[in-house]
């Protein structure tokens, strides 16, 4: 992590690691770009707009909303420069009086230029630093400058003022069907690292090029859920060259794991303390790439901790399975435009045969409708999920009386009883396709080829189906993208009570 404090002069940056990331919608930064370009090549242009925000252990994570464009006579056309007058200046401070939002500048420098703030731009951002501070009562100000060229292509540099302090921001995601990812411009530009085409991935680099190499390198990755698809996804992903990761899972290995989990052997159905699922798999992947950086957690993804670890991601991979990590993925990619794969497996039999081998591929980014929009979430389901232990008993024997009464049981409490334990074989080939998917999100070499799809492996042409996705007209989901923490009211799923606090910071590497 480089942190460029050479970056401005007289707006000293923080001394220690903290700092910014932010995302934004690559149809959003495709208008932006063509807005503050528009005077090019020599003459720069700018506007103010909106963005979501929150505070982590690590620093800040920010989402771009929408700009405040300027009207006519907002700014000085007169000068080469951005001037921002003061009817616009004025407006957007009252419009930041009222927002749950935070506000930002964004303007570009004349082509093929660099991205540092001049001293116009540290005198700029002094004065709304603390201007909409005072307005907006205490919320970030970002600043960003914006380059392109044919030479450079896309260059940035930005940086956060909140609470007294400002933040580098290191990295600009641009998620649309591809996650891209930018770096803030250095004085001394960074070297592609060709470490990638060495031997271990010579053949990955030879299908997919070298820029993907280096683009898997560059990634982190979370994987929630550390067992049967988890694992072996994680074990793809590391033998791809991935170069950061965030585990996340609460539980500890139970011997019956051994069939279907990556990096477990025979050794550990005798270790006492039993390891968490975590450890295992951090281990497999430092057995085949002692270079990857690696945070465990023994948590949940409703855990504010553990989100604040996976929102320095670049993509998320959903493997647990369940009704409330899905919904939460979901929020996530809505609200704070950070995308994930969820990867679902069910397998159903009865009297000894094996009826149905379903594997589900759903993609969440912030350009799609949400899990409740689709049906993917069975609200029963996650209520039972997130039930106390006491309720939850008290919920089976009220179904169960209701079924000896001849009402409907599943009003209390439903369970499939044909429902079997996945097992290795669909497991590890749901997660090793997973893996491969997110390779080509990260990528852009390749797609899904539906944004949600399903198939059975026991069924004639492997059963694909590939339902329509659109948003339902009463679901809100599109009208809070990007607002992070401010979408507070609006998440679908929130930690209960009675969990414990926290996620479990086993490690970090
Ligand atoms: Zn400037
Ligand atoms: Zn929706």
């Amino acid at each position: 992590m480089v942190v460029r404090r050479e970056l401005s002069g007289s707006l000293p940056l923080v001394e220690d690691t903290r700092h910014s990331l932010l995302r934004i919608r690559s149809a959003d930064l495709d208008k932006l770009e063509k807005h503050v370009y528009q005077r090019y090549p020599d003459r720069e242009w700018g506007t103010f707009f909106e963005f979501g925000y929150r505070p982590t252990s690590w620093g800040l994570t920010l989402s771009y909303v929408d700009g405040l464009w300027p009207h006519p006579g907002d700014m000085d056309r007169q000068v080469g420069l951005t001037r921002f007058l003061d009817q616009y200046s004025r407006r957007v401070f009252h419009h930041t009086a009222v927002s749950p939002l935070a506000i930002g500048v964004v303007h570009s420098h004349p082509e093929d230029c660099c991205t540092f703030p001049s001293r116009t731009d540290d005198d700029m951002d002094s004065y709304f630093a603390r201007e909409l501070g005072s307005y907006g009562k205490g919320k970030p100000y970002c600043s960003l400058v914006l380059q392109r060229s044919s030479r450079t292509g896309f260059t940035f540099t930005g940086r956060v003022y909140y609470r007294g302090e400002w933040f580098p921001i290191e990295k600009l995601f641009k998620v649309g069907k591809t996650v891209e990812v930018f770096h803030s411009q250095a004085e001394e530009p960074q070297s592609i690292s060709t470490e990638a085409s060495e031997a271990p991935r010579a053949r990955l680099v030879s299908v997919l090029g070298l820029p993907s190499a280096v683009r898997l390198k560059d990634s982190t990755i979370g994987i929630i859920g550390c067992s049967g698809t988890g694992s072996p996804a994680a074990h793809v992903l590391a033998r791809a060259g991935a170069g950061e990761f965030i585990l996340v899972d609460p539980q500890r290995f139970e011997n019956s794991n051994l069939e279907r989990m990556h990096g477990t052997r025979w050794e550990h159905i005798e270790t006492e303390p039993s390891p968490y699922k975590v450890e295992l798999v951090a281990d497999l992947i430092s057995s085949i790439n002692p270079k990857a950086k690696i945070t465990t957690l023994a948590g949940n993804i409703l855990h504010e901790n553990v989100i604040d670890e996976l929102l320095r991601c670049d993509l998320l991979l959903g493997c647990t399975d369940t009704q409330h990590a899905r919904a939460k993925l979901s929020d996530i990619a809505q609200h704070y435009l950070l995308p994930s794969l969820d990867l679902g497996v069910l397998m159903e039999g009865e009297n000894g045969k094996v009826t149905s081998q379903i594997c589900d591929v759903t993609v969440y980014s912030p350009d799609l409708p949400c899990a409740f929009c689709i049906e993917r979430i069975d609200g029963v389901e996650l209520s039972n999920e997130l039930t106390a232990e006491e309720e939850r008993v008290r919920r089976q024997i009220e179904a169960k009386q209701a079924g000896e009464r001849g009402d409907d049981p599943d009003q209390y409490w439903r369970q499939s009883s044909r429902q079997l334990h996945t097992v290795g074989y669909l497991t590890t080939m749901l997660g090793a396709l997973g893996a491969g998917y997110a390779e080509g999100l990260l990528t852009g070499v390749f797609h899904t080829p539906h944004s949600w799809f399903q198939l059975d492996i026991g069924s004639e042409r492997l059963g694909v189906v590939a339902p329509p996705r659109s948003r339902v007209p009463e679901c809100a989901c599109g009208n809070y993208l990007g607002w992070a923490d401010a979408a507070e009211a609006y998440r679908n799923v929130t930690k209960p009570e009675h969990w414990p606090k926290r996620g479990l910071l086993l490690s970090r590497v």
